[in-house]
């Protein structure tokens, strides 16, 4: 039985806001449909765990929709389904619309694939006391000791003396061994407890686990380490010298995993930024839309988005270029009438660590894919603060297809802060706004998000580009 609401409340109601949790408000049907999609988004984690993947899985897929592969210089017209890929590190799906460019402008959404790991040196190989390993410089922002005794696993690629490329990956299939970061044994590790957490583990205690097994032969000096070269040769056609010219990055080991009874989030490496990249590259390459739209997936967000695959380089600037002459519009006017949702993670509202949250505006798990008007630090330093008129109409195309969404930013005033590619998208005078799924322990081994998250960042992309 429920009571009658007072005129105030029913009043009340009409005008307060207040977040909602998508899985509640979910149909039975769109429940389903949540957890169908988070099977394909695992799968695609798991086959993407570098920047390389990530790309190659990509133009699996473009090409699975009949996405065909474009350079510059070829011809556009309405209707084609196209991907441009730049260096192996970053692709750009791509379908041409109906309406006219100068006048509708593209609608791109902008997502990285690199995650945070530990690349290995270009000198990396020593021996010590019996066992042999790889000396790290770690990429991007990470607490180093959440690297150490976990299984890890080898990804990347070696350019030999003669110029050929061979590829590494070990440690992700049963049967393959793993590597290893040690740490101290508590027994022993009272001093190491007692100091900042920074200082816990240090950059150049970052050192990967290879080897133990001493080639037989007295006269050598390093047979752990004649061991490992001999097989690294063997199986790869390498010697020590290689790794100069070598991209090797130690991600965790784990596969994507469903957590809790009910199965409602998923743990894995590299949510940041594959649960933005994957619903921005399934939404392009499966609606069809009037719109000419772009999903851009890039390489170098976590340093900066610095060098000639990050966000920054002038081949993405380039391609828009290209598309713009391809089909005989003027790019500046295309620029000016585009509109991008630059889509990177947040933040989600941590219960165990309430201090660094503002409650109000934290992004709270399951309550859908999450807008930041802006980010930056110390006063939005650093960040592109989204027009309240461009956060209007993206808000009316949500309210139109029915997103689940919510507004937050990373964490307290003042607490810390970030920073995504926003910035060098409305540099090129495009309304853009940060659009992202909440992450639990974002940037650790094993980040974790929720499936109606996933599904509604999907919705959400869909309702942008219609
Ligand atoms: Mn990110
Ligand atoms: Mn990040």
């Amino acid at each position: 039985m429920s009571e009658k609401k007072s005129e105030g409340q029913l009043r009340y109601d009409e005008l307060s806001y207040a977040k909602k949790n998508y899985f509640e408000t979910a149909s039975e049907e769109e429940r389903t449909a949540m957890f169908d999609y988070a099977e394909g988004y695992k799968a695609f984690l798991d086959a993407a765990k570098t920047e390389r993947e990530a790309c190659a899985k990509a133009v699996e897929l473009a090409e699975a929709a009949g996405f065909t592969r474009f350079s510059f210089g070829d011809k556009l017209a309405a209707g084609d389904k196209r991907y441009f890929v730049n260096r192996g590190k970053g692709v750009v799906a791509f379908r041409v619309g109906t309406e006219y460019l100068e006048k509708d402008g593209m609608r791109i959404i902008v997502s990285h694939i690199d995650a945070p790991r530990l690349d290995v040196k270009q000198n990396p190989l020593y021996e010590k006391e019996g066992m042999c390993f790889l000396k790290t410089h770690y990429y991007g922002g990470i607490k180093k000791y959440q690297w150490t005794a976990i299984p890890l696993a080898l990804h990347g690629v070696v350019v030999l003396k003669d110029g050929s490329k061979v590829e590494i990956k070990v440690g992700e299939n049963a049967g393959e061994p793993v590597f290893y970061i040690d740490d101290l044994l508590p027994h022993l590790g009272a001093e190491q407890m007692s100091k900042a957490g920074a200082k816990i583990i240090e950059g150049e205690q970052l050192n990967i686990v290879v080897g133990g097994m001493p080639y037989a032969d007295e006269a050598v000096k390093n047979k752990v380490k004649l061991t490992v070269l001999n097989y690294l040769n063997k199986e790869y056609g390498m010697s020590e010298e290689d790794f100069l010219s070598a991209e090797l990055c130690a991600v965790p080991a784990y596969p994507a995993r469903d957590v809790g009874f009910d199965r409602a989030l998923i743990g894995a490496y590299g949510h940041d930024d594959r649960v933005c990249a994957y619903p921005a590259l399934t939404a392009v390459l499966g609606s069809e839309s009037r719109h000419t739209v772009l999903a851009m997936l890039v390489d170098k967000e976590e340093i900066g988005s610095e060098g000639n695959t990050g966000m920054q380089s002038r081949v993405y600037v380039d391609l828009m270029e290209e598309i713009a002459q391809a089909l005989g519009a003027d790019f500046r006017k295309v620029r000016y009438a585009s509109k991008c949702l630059s889509s990177d993670v947040t933040a989600a509202y941590d219960p165990n660590f309430d201090g660094v949250f503002e409650k109000m505006n934290s992004a709270m798990i399951s309550c859908g894919t999450c807008m930041s008007k802006f980010t930056g630090a110390r006063g939005k330093s650093g960040s592109n603060d989204a027009n309240a008129e461009f956060v209007g109409e993206v808000r009316a195309m949500f309210e139109a297809e029915g997103v689940v969404w919510q507004t937050a930013e990373l964490g307290k005033v003042d607490a810390g802060g970030g920073g995504t590619v926003a910035k060098y998208v409305a540099n090129l005078n495009i309304d853009t706004v940060d659009l992202g799924v909440p992450v639990i322990s974002m940037h650790s081994p094993w980040e974790l998000v929720s499936k109606a998250d996933l599904y509604s960042n999907y919705k959400a992309f869909l309702a942008f580009i219609k």
